[in-house]
């Protein structure tokens, strides 16, 4: 038997037809339901009950649902899994449909595809972050990448050449990156962590682009905006295309696009970002990121802006020196600071209210939120004053809302709901039309006690209610004993019966329906003259969007300098000198993350100086000393050091002086990634040759442990070779961490090239971590203390130490080889755990001071104790 499709289930499979890639949510009253494979998927990734529903070619549909009320969070979990989801609505009452005849279905049409990148609502989005959509385009031998957060409007789009994409996708963490189909993007974008969608390649289609812009900017020529490749505007081109697809033509609000070059930032490629721990943690969240560490903005905006300045530190001076004053400025007056920071702390996510709005997507609230932060924005311009021209110029911008606020505060009531819906948020007495419905409404409600008074009056009887429920609407109650009077004449020619229940009766009379009906025309009107208001509202709104996205911009920019101000007060950061000299000198600095979590233990960081360069080129720094002693901090905080001083922040030293960084470069040795597949030397190698290839002389360069992925001598050779090529070609400053001593032979021999270490003490046979650089190499590796320190059990560490006490003697002999020492040495002698060690013995010194309570001596009896001590030697 073939079973036709129900005339729903048709609708069903056709709008599922035509939105491929998509889990299709189907509205069916207050649910979202799914069927066949959707239902499957959805049930499993969302942990709801999986039923079915009829049959279809023979086979029971499977069939899942979630209520609309609580659609968002259900949403939220789909997209963070990774699916697409198309929204299907119904578009006509279904009332309208019934009188098509009793077949016909409820017309629907999908009115959104939620996709990662096309986020609005406050729910689905972080706050603090930017939610970006990418989109790479080629065309011919030119590449560009766009990218927008239609949740605040921006729009960029830069050059990108291939090799360059993975970095600045790293920079800028999109949710979602559109490529044309069979790109082969999909491991550059997992990567990034952005889900990848092809479109076809009309959607990059450059001459379609430039129509689609124009259309989305209400403009003839894009010539505005200024010039832009042929791949740039087909970048643009697909987000406009995607944004219509998804958003289904309502276009959120763009700003203008704007052209950015990537020279005015520092560049920091991927594996650097993930190793310096920028704004995400190695365990993947943002807390142990150095962002998590400095992050004091009060403001979603001001975070948001704190994450792009991290991400993207300037290499522009004259932006640097601006920001650096505006914090010196909020430092230098604790008081401003601390105010400006209150009065922040009130302004609402003005942006993303915007957007909200412009997608039409928005309620009462947002026309709250772009009220309130106009407002404070006012005040915030006058506490700001005029000293220092940054913050100045933001004032100015926070300025010349007075109209519009005026007219939200008159028509807005002080705590407006989320959704237009219902009403109930324009101010009483902004519209005297609205007034008069709203008194007639009310009024009605006295006008019924009154009715009731007057028919308990009538009839006799007291206990005689007027109700109201929603499928009579008003009406008239008594009880069965009391009714009967009220059936018989002459009553029974006013009361009219509605509705016999198991205990009552229920009437109705004509002037009570008249006036209900005069009540729900006066709720219907109001109703109607609330909306009316609302889209004013939002046209005014609206019509100021570029000026109220310039205040929303300039709250975020003051946020983030008192975030600094405050950074640095709290912590004793410095103002940073920074040129355009090739100078790297740090007095005194801490790694803010290491620190931060030194101190919750207790426990002291340890400033270090790094005074690489006094000018000279190139200028590296071979740093060994053993595991644990602290390289691996020392060398990331320089790094973040640089990248704080450009992102216009103070930084954890006493003194820096530091010469304009071009390009960051961070690799770690042998890191654990196992997870892509390749061998982790591979890894390592492909990302050495990358700064080996790229790094110029403006470069910063830090090599931790580079070569360790490989057996020993093929690794002393590799990182003695890119340590070379570092000082002859790329001639840049460098941190190169290495435990192979054999190198700090080259500090000799190459100009420019220094040995440091980590201090360490040896005290009866352990180490001691200092964690204290100096000039100078380290005389051994402490490998072996450094087993003992974690566990090995003694027999293994003795014997470590045998080995190894042999390797070394044979190396001073001219280059014994380990496998004729393996012949030397007794196999196997795995001895009997040592008696435990007897208490070194005590000398009369410590005898002298054992038990001595420091604070009880005058200075007199110290100095007396200091000249017995010295006799007792
Ligand atoms: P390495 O790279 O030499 O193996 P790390 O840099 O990983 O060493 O440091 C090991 C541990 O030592 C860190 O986790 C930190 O707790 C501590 N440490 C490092 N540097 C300092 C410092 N300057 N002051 C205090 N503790 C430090």
């Amino acid at each position: 038997m073939t079973d036709q499709p129900t005339p729903m289930m048709a609708q069903y499979l056709a709008i599922r037809d035509a939105n491929p890639g998509a889990l299709l949510f189907y509205r069916m009253g207050d649910f979202y339901e799914m069927f066949f494979d959707d239902a499957v998927a959805a049930a499993a990734a969302l942990d709801i009950a999986l039923t079915r529903r009829g049959t279809h070619q023979g086979q029971p549909i499977p069939m899942c649902g979630v209520p609309v009320h609580a659609a968002e969070s259900y949403l939220l979990t789909l997209i963070r899994k990774g699916f697409r989801v198309a929204i299907a609505e119904q578009m006509e009452d279904p009332a309208e449909a019934k009188k098509r005849g009793s077949k016909s279905v409820v017309a629907r049409d999908v009115v959104r595809l939620v996709t990662p990148g096309t986020l609005t609502e406050e729910s689905l989005l972080e706050a603090r972050r930017h939610n970006f959509l990418a989109a790479f385009a080629v065309v011919r031998e030119d590449s560009a990448l766009a990218w927008v957060d239609i949740s605040t409007g921006a729009l960029r789009v830069a050059p990108c050449p291939l090799p360059r994409l993975a970095p600045e996708l790293a920079r800028h963490a999109p949710r979602e990156l559109l490529a044309v189909d069979g790109s082969r993007l999909d491991e550059v974008a997992a990567e990034a962590g952005a889900a990848l969608t092809e479109l076809s390649p009309a959607s990059f289609d450059s001459t379609a682009a430039v129509r689609r812009l124009c259309d989305l900017y209400g403009v003839e020529t894009l010539d505005g905006f200024g010039q832009f490749s042929r791949a740039e505007l087909a970048a643009m081109g697909a987000i406009a295309d995607y944004l219509a697809l998804t958003q289904r033509g309502r276009m959120p609000r763009l700003l203008a696009p704007v052209r950015e070059s990537g020279a005015g930032v520092m560049a920091i490629d991927a594996a650097t970002r993930r190793n310096l721990e920028l704004t995400q943690a190695l365990s993947g969240g943002r807390e142990g990121s150095l962002l998590a560490a400095i992050d004091r903005t009060v403001t979603a905006a001001g975070a948001r802006l704190l994450e792009r300045r991290i991400s993207a530190p300037s290499r522009d001076l004259a932006d640097i020196h601006r920001r650096q004053a505006a914090v010196a400025h909020l430092l230098d007056d604790p008081r401003l600071g601390a105010d400006l920071r209150d009065a922040l702390a009130r302004v609402p996510d003005m942006d993303r209210a915007l957007s909200r709005l412009a997608l039409d997507r928005g309620g009462p609230r947002d026309l709250g939120a772009i009220r309130a932060g106009l407002t404070q924005a006012v005040r915030i311009a006058a506490i700001l004053g005029d000293g220092d021209p940054l913050l100045a110029a933001a004032a100015a911008d926070l300025v010349g809302h007075d109209a519009l606020t005026g007219l939200l505060d008159d028509a807005l009531v002080a705590e407006p709901p989320l959704l237009a819906r219902d009403g109930g948020f324009v101010a009483a007495g902004h519209d005297a039309d609205l007034n008069e419905t709203r008194a007639l409404r009310d009024e009605g409600r006295g006008v019924i006690a009154r009715m009731q008074g007057d028919y308990v009056a009538q009839t006799g009887v007291s206990s005689l209610k007027i109700k109201h429920n929603n499928v009579l609407g008003y009406f008239i109650e008594t009880t069965a004993t009391h009714a009967e009077r009220m059936l018989a004449p002459p009553l029974n020619e006013t009361f009219i019966h509605r509705q016999t229940t198991a205990n009552q009766i229920r009437f109705t009379t004509l002037p009570l329906s008249e006036l209900e009906t005069r009540i729900l025309n006066a709720r219907d009107r109001a109703l109607e003259i609330e909306r009316g208001i609302f889209a004013r509202l939002v046209a005014a709104v609206l019509d100021r969007s570029a000026q109220i996205g310039q205040a929303a911009r300039a709250l975020a920019e003051i946020d983030v300098a008192a975030a600094f101000a405050d950074l640095a007060a709290g912590e004793g950061w410095t103002r940073p000198h920074v040129d355009d000299s090739r100078a790297f000198i740090v007095e005194g600095g801490r790694h803010p993350v290491v620190e931060r979590a030194l101190k919750r233990k207790g426990e002291a960081f340890v400033a270090n100086d790094c005074p690489l360069t006094e000018g000279a080129t190139p200028a590296i720094w071979l740093l060994t000393g053993p595991n644990m002693a602290g390289k691996s901090t020392f060398l990331r905080q320089n790094a973040l050091i640089a990248v704080l001083a450009q992102a216009g922040a103070f930084v954890p030293a006493t003194r820096a002086h530091l010469g304009l960084v071009t390009q960051l470069f961070s690799r770690v040795g042998a890191a654990d990634d196992l997870a892509r597949g390749r061998s982790t030397f591979m890894v390592e190698m492909v990302e050495t040759a990358a700064i080996l290839n790229q790094a110029d002389p403006g470069a910063l360069v830090i090599l931790d442990e580079i070569g360790r992925g490989t057996a020993t001598w093929d690794g002393l050779s590799i990182a003695w070779a890119v340590l070379e090529h570092l000082q002859a070609q790329n001639r840049c400053r460098a941190l190169f961490a290495t435990h192979y001593h054999e190198m700090t032979q080259l500090a000799g021999k190459l100009s420019g090239v220094e040995n440091a270490t980590v201090a360490v003490r040896e005290w009866d046979g352990e180490v001691v971590f200092m964690h204290e650089v100096r000039k100078g190499a380290a005389d051994r590796s402490y490998g072996v203390q450094v087993a003992r320190l974690a566990g090995l059990p003694p027999a293994v560490v003795d014997r470590a130490r045998e080995i190894l006490t042999a390797l070394e003697a044979g190396a001073r002999e001219g280059g014994a080889r380990p496998a004729a020492l393996i012949d030397d040495l007794p196999l196997f002698r795995v001895q009997p755990p040592a008696p435990p060690k007897p208490a070194p013995k005590e000398s009369a010194v410590e005898a002298r001071l054992k038990g001595l309570n420091p604070d009880a001596l005058t200075p007199r009896e110290a100095l007396d104790l200091v000249y017995e001590l010295a006799s007792l030697f």
